[in-house]
């Protein structure tokens, strides 16, 4: 229900690009997925996006200059609020 309600308060378009979701599948992307699980899936941490959206939040070093600027500036603020598990620290 949480990514129902997510989904709707983004009023189905993507949070990155601003396009409609309706043609593909959305994506909801976790800002932090380290949250407990009670807290993972509420709304404030959910955000509706393209599958090619969510893979430029989440892969750094991809490579984001396709995107107009003004997708490019919330790629990069979903990418500070990214929260990365030590693990991934080279
Ligand atoms: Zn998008």
């Amino acid at each position: 229900m949480n990514r129902a309600y997510a989904l709707n308060r983004d009023k189905l378009k993507c949070r990155v690009c601003g396009g409609w979701l309706i043609a593909s599948t959305p994506w909801a992307h976790r800002v932090n997925p380290y949250l407990p699980l009670n807290q993972v899936n509420r709304v404030n941490n959910l955000v509706s996006l393209h599958k090619k959206c969510f893979y430029a939040v989440n892969n750094l070093d991809q490579d984001i200059s396709e995107f107009d600027v003004k997708a490019q500036k919330k790629i990069k603020s979903l990418r500070e609020k990214l929260v990365f598990s030590h693990t991934r620290n080279k």
